[in-house]
C-alpha cells in the first residue's frame, strides 16, 4: 500500500516548460495548461502578463466545457503576443518556441512574492508504516459547501506536525544559497537549520507559519500542529456462527492494525486502540424482533422504511452501541437497499460505521474501511481532481493521503 508521494515545488524555473501546445487549438494537457497559467500571473500586466489574474481549476481542463473555460487563457495569450514585440499573435504557446521564452524570462525576472526561486521544499523521508505521505501537502485545497473541492495553487504548501513530533524538511536550489528557516509564533519552533534540511518541532496545537528564506525570497509553510487524538474502537459481528466468530473479527482487527491505523497516525496524529468485541445474534426491537441468521443477508433501509425479518434500520444499529465515546464497527452480511454494491458506510461525524466483511475485496479490504471511518471522523470528501487522496469519493487501493489542510474537519 505504499504510496510515493510527489515533491513539492514552489515554482522554480525547471518546471516552466511545456510538453505539448497550449491555447487556441492546442493540445492543453492539464498540467502544461497550469504551468502556462503560472507563467502569465507571474508577469506584471504592464508587461503583457496576468498578474495573478487567472484561474483555471485542473477541473476546469477536462470535460464538456473545457473550451469555454479554456477561453480567459487564450485571450490572455493573445494579449501577452500582442504586448510583446516580435510574437505571432495566435493565441498558442508552443514548447520551447519564441512565446514560451518570452514568458519565462519575463518571469524570472520578477521579484518579491516568493515565486521565483529554484527552491525545492520536501519532507525529508517516508516515515515508517504503509503510508509514507507525512501530512506533507501539494494539495493547497479550498473547501466548498462542504468538501474539499477546489485547488488554490497561489496558497502556501502546508506541512502536518505532532505536538511533541518532529518532522525534517529539505529545501534544496539548483543555484545554490543559503536557506535560513523561522517561526515566529509558539506553536512550533525550528530546532535546525543544516544543509538546507529543516528540522521543526511541535509544541502547541493550532496553526503556525514557517517562514523559509533564499535568494531574496520568502516561502511560506503553513503548519498544523495537533495532539494526539485517542480513537478506541470496539467490534460487533452481527449473527452468530462460533465457528467463524473469531476469526472474522481478527481479521478486520489486522486490518485496523496493519493499514487503517499508520495512515492515520502518521498523517494526523489519531492513536486507534481495540477495545471491546463482542457477538450479536438477535435484534430486539419491540415490533418485530428476530434472531440473526449469519449465512443470511441482512438488509439495511433508510430512516422510517419498514423493518423486518433480517430488514433493519440504523436505529436498530445505534441501539446496539454500548459507548458513543469509542467508534462502534458492526460487521455482518449487510446489503445496503438503495445500493446493494455498497460494501461498507460511515456516517460523518456519527460514532459507528458498518462492513459486509464477507465481500470486501483485497483492494477495498484496507482503504475502503480507512475512508469510511474517516467519515465518522468528520472527514468530508476531496473532489478536488487529485489522486491518492484517502477522502477521494471514488475509493482506489492507492488512496492514502490525508492532505494536511482537510485535518481541519477532525475533532
Ligand atoms: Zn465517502
Amino acid at each position: 500500500m505504499a504510496f510515493t508521494m510527489q515533491e513539492i515545488t514552489i515554482v522554480g524555473s525547471s518546471e516552466l516548460a511545456i510538453d505539448a501546445s497550449v491555447g487556441d487549438g492546442g493540445v492543453n494537457d492539464i498540467a502544461d495548461v497550469l504551468t502556462i497559467q503560472t507563467l502569465l500571473n507571474g508577469i506584471p500586466v504592464s508587461l503583457g502578463g496576468s498578474d495573478g489574474g487567472l484561474t483555471l481549476e485542473p477541473e476546469d481542463i477536462v470535460g464538456p466545457q473545457r473550451l469555454i473555460k479554456l477561453e480567459p487563457l487564450i485571450q490572455a495569450i493573445v494579449r501577452f503576443q500582442a504586448m510583446q514585440p516580435g510574437l505571432v499573435q495566435d493565441g498558442r504557446v508552443d514548447p520551447e518556441k519564441n512565446t514560451i521564452k518570452r514568458m519565462r524570462a519575463l518571469f524570472r525576472t520578477r521579484r518579491g512574492g516568493g515565486v521565483d526561486s529554484d527552491l525545492v521544499i520536501r519532507p525529508a523521508g517516508p516515515i515508517a508504516g504503509p503510508c509514507n505521505g507525512q501530512g506533507f501537502s501539494a494539495a493547497r485545497l479550498k473547501k466548498g459547501a462542504k468538501d474539499w473541492d477546489a485547488i488554490d495553487r497561489r496558497a502556501p504548501i502546508r506541512q502536518f506536525l505532532p505536538v511533541g513530533g518532529r518532522r525534517t524538511l529539505v529545501a534544496t536550489s539548483a543555484a545554490g544559497g543559503a536557506v535560513s528557516a523561522s517561526i515566529s509564533g509558539p506553536k512550533a519552533v525550528v530546532e535546525s537549520v543544516k544543509d538546507g534540511k529543516i528540522t521543526i518541532v511541535g509544541r502547541l496545537a493550532g496553526e503556525e507559519t514557517l517562514e523559509i528564506r533564499h535568494a531574496g525570497h520568502v516561502h511560506t509553510v503553513k503548519l498544523t500542529v495537533r495532539d494526539v487524538l485517542p480513537m478506541a474502537f470496539d467490534i460487533v459481528l452481527l449473527g452468530d456462527d462460533p465457528t467463524s466468530n473469531q476469526s472474522r473479527i481478527a481479521d478486520f482487527v489486522s486490518v485496523m492494525s496493519g493499514i487503517v491505523a499508520p495512515i492515520y497516525l502518521n498523517q494526523a496524529n489519531v492513536v486507534f486502540s481495540h477495545g471491546n468485541d463482542r457477538v450479536v445474534d438477535k435484534i430486539s426491537r419491540s415490533a418485530s424482533p428476530f434472531t440473526i441468521d449469519p449465512f443470511r443477508k441482512l438488509t439495511l433501509v433508510g430512516t422510517g422504511e419498514p423493518v423486518g425479518d433480517h430488514i433493519v434500520s440504523d436505529a436498530d444499529l445505534i441501539a446496539l452501541i454500548r459507548d458513543r465515546t469509542r467508534l462502534t464497527i458492526f460487521l455482518g452480511k449487510i446489503v445496503l437497499k438503495r445500493n446493494p454494491r455498497t460494501v461498507g458506510q460511515g456516517v460523518i461525524g456519527g460514532a459507528w460505521a458498518w462492513f459486509n466483511d464477507t465481500i470486501l475485496d483485497t483492494g477495498q479490504r484496507g482503504i475502503l474501511p480507512a475512508h469510511e471511518i474517516g467519515h465518522t471522523l468528520g472527514f468530508n470528501h476531496v473532489t478536488a481532481l487529485t489522486p491518492g487522496f484517502l477522502m477521494n469519493e471514488f475509493i482506489m487501493p492507492a488512496n492514502v493521503i490525508i492532505p494536511c489542510e482537510t485535518l481541519a474537519d477532525l475533532p
